[in-house]
């Protein structure tokens, strides 16, 4: 078992901290909100007063902030994570953040003789707490045999997906983001235009799963409420997964489609739709309140 250093205790990082050290590894942990420290004390880990500091000495780093930007903030520079680390260590980057800066860092890891891997997750705050998260990452296949003995302490095995060379696991993420939001609003787009013709939700999402549209929302994230008591939409659409993040997901793939030089007419839509209903302010709820926006009209 190892000794790592997890940085960034919030929604998703708070419960995949648990889960390592419930899996046996020693942790030091570290986040700029003193309550989210506490918990993983409380639950066997050690606290230390930086970021820097809690991987003096670490075999490897996790670590799941907001964004780029935050990324790049802790890695780099004279006081970041890289110069911190002792050399052959690893760093695992779970968190959502635009490829370019993912690349950044991985270059100058390898520079600093640490071995860094982009490892955005997928399945939310349910599947951080239940340790079944999805994992895509991008680095060298040296980091991933090492990585997957610590992501699968925080997810399902045959869910660790090594999607390419460093950049590959965010480019897998904004994609994969961009298809859930198009497929949201289509299945709420099919509900709304069965019941408005009489039919019941709950028999439309049996006959379209049974059938070609069945997909990820219709089998676990039903949009319409009372359909699937387990959804966010059966409990007023508390998230889950907020409008706020599919926003920033969705402009994630609207810069790679640019950069890329490929025309996502559908993800483009599909980041309209959601920043509309976020500047309503529904930024908070789960984005499977979309169907709203539907239904008003
Ligand atoms: P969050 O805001 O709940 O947690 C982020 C944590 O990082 C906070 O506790 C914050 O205090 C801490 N932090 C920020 N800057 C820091 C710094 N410089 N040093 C130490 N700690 C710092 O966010 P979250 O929901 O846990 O999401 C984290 C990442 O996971 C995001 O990139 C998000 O897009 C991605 N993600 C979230 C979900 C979800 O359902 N919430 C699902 C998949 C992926």
């Amino acid at each position: 078992m190892a000794n790592l250093a997890f940085i960034g205790l919030g929604n998703m990082g708070g419960p995949m901290a648990r889960n390592l050290i419930e899996a046996g590894h020693k942790l030091t942990v570290f986040d700029l909100s003193q309550s989210a420290v506490d918990e993983l004390v409380s639950a066997g880990a050690h606290q230390a007063d930086t970021a820097a500091a809690a991987c003096s000495g670490a075999d490897a780093v996790i670590t799941m902030l907001p964004a780029g930007k935050h990324v790049a903030g802790i890695y780099l520079g004279e006081d970041g994570l890289l110069a911190s680390l002792p050399a052959g260590a690893l760093a695992l980057d779970a968190s959502t953040i635009d490829v370019q800066t993912a690349k950044q860092v991985a270059q100058a890891a390898a520079d600093a003789g640490i071995d860094f891997m982009d490892t955005p997750v997928s399945g939310g705050v349910a599947a951080a707490a239940a340790g079944t998260l999805a994992f895509m990452c991008g680095g060298t296949a040296e980091a991933f045999t090492r990585a997957k003995e610590i992501l699968s302490g925080m997810g399902n095995d045959e869910k660790i997906f090594h999607a390419g060379p460093s950049g590959a696991g965010q480019v897998a993420k904004a994609v994969n983001n961009m298809v859930l939001a198009i497929h949201m609003i289509g299945t709420s787009e099919a509900l709304a235009m069965g019941v408005a013709n009489g039919l019941d939700p709950a028999v439309l999402s049996e006959v379209m799963k049974a059938s070609s549209g069945n997909n990820w929302s219709l089998q676990v994230y039903n949009p319409w409420p009372g359909v699937m008591p387990t959804a966010p939409a059966s409990n007023d659409y508390k998230p889950g997964f907020m409008v706020d993040l599919m926003v920033k997901d969705l402009g994630l793939a609207s810069d790679l489609a640019h950069s890329s030089g490929v025309t996502n007419h559908l993800g483009q839509l599909a980041l309209e739709r959601f920043r509309t209903h976020q500047a309503a302010g529904n930024g908070g709820r789960d984005f499977s309140s979309i169907l709203e926006t539907l239904l008003d009209q």
